[in-house]
């Protein structure tokens, strides 16, 4: 995640993303792109976010990660073009892009198409380029360009997965990164070279039951360390390995529509089910958590999740910026005896 402290004035423009969008077509039309989830939970005050969104007049029955955006982005007027994800990722996105054209950024649409369509996916790729300045080819190129850090992410994953070598924790904070490559993807790409080949050189760690982690991004903190003091591995964290785009075992996508095609989050539950369903076998799972957020449409999909896989899976709901609570870590606790 980004040191904020470390921050230095922009060279480029600042494009926000209100989740991941092809990062290409950003990167390809000069601009530098700020993932707008992980601005406000790596900001020194998320909560303070939270708390100033309401007290704007946001509902206290709204996500929290809409109001952190939201007042993140009041205080960031220098990203003033921001690209909101309007259909296959989150339903209060629409409102959230009219609050913020009446803060005065350019706002743009996107969206994964419902059906899962290539041409109307290589259309909005097309509109998405068009209203950047650039093309798909010159994106194309961009792709291209970000397999070698795409493929260092695969590796880390394995690390995680395979050997134990990479923490949960770590495997979470470096995938969801991977949304905007913190803006520069070279400067990204020498980070995790750096940070491989500390990891190469730890023992493996293979004990304790293994874990996936399904759902959005936790809002808690320390969801993954938690669960690694009680003697367990998280060695999937499902939408974060998702939102990473890693290419696949069997060989590189062929272009921008095969890549976010592959996706699985913006899509049906179904899609997302079978990638889970494989990951569950691959990774030998003991158990899943699946966390979701309140006042998220996708906490109906818990059904559907529970109905299809076979493994034990405990339900967690987060609402606030704060770390894991009392109840949560009974709950934990519980599940891990029931797994053991
Ligand atoms: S957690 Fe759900 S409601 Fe909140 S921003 Fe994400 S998709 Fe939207």
């Amino acid at each position: 995640m980004v040191d904020q402290s470390q921050e230095t004035a922009p060279s480029r423009p600042l494009l926000g993303i209100t989740t991941t969008i092809p990062v290409e077509v950003a990167l390809a039309a000069g601009f530098e792109p700020v993932d707008l989830n992980n601005r406000f939970i790596g900001d020194p005050h998320p909560a303070g976010l939270v708390a100033q969104a309401e007290e704007l007049g946001l509902p206290a029955t709204l996500c929290a990660w809409i109001k952190g955006i939201y007042a993140w982005c009041l205080r960031h007027p220098e990203v003033a073009t921001i690209v909101g994800v309007t259909q296959g990722d989150c339903s209060n996105t629409h409102a959230l892009m009219e609050l913020l054209t009446l803060a005065g950024r350019r706002v743009l649409a996107f969206e994964y198409p419902h059906g899962r369509s290539a041409a109307d996916l290589a259309r909005h790729l097309a509109g998405l380029a068009s209203a950047l300045g650039t093309s798909l080819e010159a994106a194309e190129k961009v792709r291209r360009d970000l397999l070698p850090p795409r493929r260092g992410l695969a590796r880390l994953d394995e690390l995680t997965w395979r050997t134990g070598q990479v923490s949960g924790g770590e495997n979470h904070l470096w995938l969801v990164s991977a949304s905007d490559f913190e803006g520069d993807p070279l400067a990204f790409h020498a980070r995790l070279g750096t940070f491989l080949r500390e990891a190469g050189q730890r023992p493996s760690r293979t004990d304790g039951p293994r874990l996936g982690l399904l759902g959005v991004p936790p809002i808690m903190s320390g969801l993954h360390e938690t669960l690694e003091q009680m003697g367990a591995a998280v060695v999937f964290n499902e939408v974060p390995r998702q939102f990473a785009m890693l290419p696949p075992p069997e060989g590189d996508d062929a272009s921008l529509v095969a890549q976010y095609l592959r996706y699985t989050y913006p899509y049906d539950v179904f899609h997302r089910l079978a990638d889970i369903e494989r990951q569950v076998r691959l990774r030998r799972l003991d158990g899943l958590i699946h966390y979701t957020q309140t006042f998220c449409f996708r906490q109906m999909q818990d059904l559907a999740l529970r109905s299809r896989l076979s493994l034990p899976m405990l339900t967690l709901e987060g609402d606030r910026v704060a770390p894991v609570d009392g109840r949560t870590r009974l709950r934990l606790e519980a599940f891990l005896e029931v797994l053991s």
